[in-house]
């Protein structure tokens, strides 16, 4: 073989490796793009308000309710890790009952994925009695909400099975705690502009995450 045929060799593995490389930055790039979420790094804000598909929903959800003659209170929205940490601490170093298992930064409420619900009666005073059933159809008005909740690609805390945490409802994009936690966000404009219900269900048992 010529030196000239070495040198055409090597300029063509070149050409095809440069090739190559773009080829498969710009599908990478396609991936993460697609992605319900996206990586900010060790130190990415937290978010400070209802995600806004999640809020979005919930209004959804309170409209739907309505529209069954069942009027949705919301107890909850997001919740900072400092009032989580105050919640872990209850009935263990401050007084009170224990009244969760989960600590600062471990639960959907911190990132504001999650949402608490209640119902009003037509006086408006606050229920939570599950078996309430103001509209008279012989339903729970509470199973209803939640029925409706996860319609809308809602998980319902009434579900799990360690813990029963019926006021509770997230909306997780496939996104897990441990994913939050070491910085990966919701990537707001897929989920978006993705009509489809995002249930955590089918990426991954969610019964381990509770309030
Ligand atoms: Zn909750």
């Amino acid at each position: 073989m010529t030196d000239k045929h070495q040198q055409h060799i090597i300029f063509g593995f070149i050409i095809v490796f440069i090739i190559v490389v773009i080829i498969s930055i710009n599908v990478i790039s396609k991936i993460q793009e697609e992605r319900p979420y996206i990586y900010h790094g060790k130190d990415a804000p937290i978010p400070t308000e209802l995600n806004p598909i999640v809020n979005e929903r919930k209004d959804t959800l309170i409209q739907k309710a309505a529209n069954k003659n069942i009027s949705v209170v919301i107890t909850e929205g997001i919740r900072s890790f400092k009032k989580q940490d105050e919640l872990y601490q209850q009935g263990r170093t401050t007084k009170g009952n224990i009244v969760t298992n989960t600590k600062a930064g471990e639960s959907y409420h911190n990132y504001g994925l999650a949402f608490d619900y209640a119902l009003l009666d037509s006086k408006g005073n606050i229920i939570w009695d599950t078996s309430y059933d103001g509209n008279g159809n012989g339903k729970s008005d509470w199973f209803e909400v939640a029925e409706i909740g996860k319609k809308l690609g809602f998980d319902w805390g009434g579900d799990w099975i360690s813990f029963k945490d019926y006021p509770h409802l997230q909306m997780t994009f496939g996104i897990s705690i441990e994913m939050l936690k070491k910085g990966y966000r919701i990537n707001d404009k897929v989920v978006k502009s993705n009509s489809t219900h995002y249930n955590s269900v089918q990426f991954f048992s969610y019964s381990e995450y509770s309030h």
